[in-house]
């Protein structure tokens, strides 16, 4: 093709490039931005932190909070944290313009108190996450001691219903 068909073809078409970074420019639909937790929705329940290949999101238990943290320099933008939240507390924005002059600019931290075991005293829950199973039971139909369901793992291990004080309350 000549030079001059190009320019003529070109002239036909119009403008098709943008002014970004001029202009701001509108992202596609189904875009993968920045993720963001949402803090009033996060259990600290770690799904999400599981599921991340490259770990850039993390957790820490510490003075009696769990600090849920995404780093944005490590995040690759693949969603499955979005995938796999049960509280659909996390979303994919459409901000895509990270460059900062610090290293704590990138980064989202989410923290939620803790409670203890009632037998042995350590931090082992959030109180979202514990007073969500406690209202769950409830709206199953079911009473439950909540000093007893207040136990970590190693202690409520080998409970039963019955122990744990789980009775179906009768409507
Ligand atoms: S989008 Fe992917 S890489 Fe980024 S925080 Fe979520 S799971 Fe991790
Ligand atoms: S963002 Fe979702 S998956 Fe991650 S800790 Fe919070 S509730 Fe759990």
């Amino acid at each position: 093709m000549s030079r001059f068909t190009l320019l003529k073809k070109a002239k036909e078409i119009g403008v098709i490039t943008e002014r970004y970074p001029y202009k701001p420019t509108k992202v596609p639909e189904g875009f993968r931005g920045k993720p963001e937790i949402d803090p009033e929705k996060c259990i600290g329940c770690c799904a999400c932190i599981a599921a991340c290949p490259p770990n850039a999101l993390t957790s820490l238990d510490e003075n009696g909070y769990r600090v849920i943290r995404i780093f944005y320099g490590r995040c690759i933008f693949c969603g499955r944290c979005v995938d796999v939240c049960p509280e659909k507390a996390i979303r994919m924005t459409e901000e895509f313009e990270l460059t900062a002059d610090d290293h704590e600019e990138l980064v989202q931290e989410v923290r939620l108190k803790l409670v203890r075991c009632s037998v042995c005293g350590r931090y082992y829950d959030t109180e979202r996450h514990y007073r969500m199973i406690l209202k769950e039971f409830e709206e199953a139909g079911l009473k439950v001691d909540p000093e007893v369901l207040r136990r970590c793992p190693e202690h409520r291990m080998g409970m039963s219903a019955e122990v744990i004080g789980l009775r179906r309350v009768r409507k």
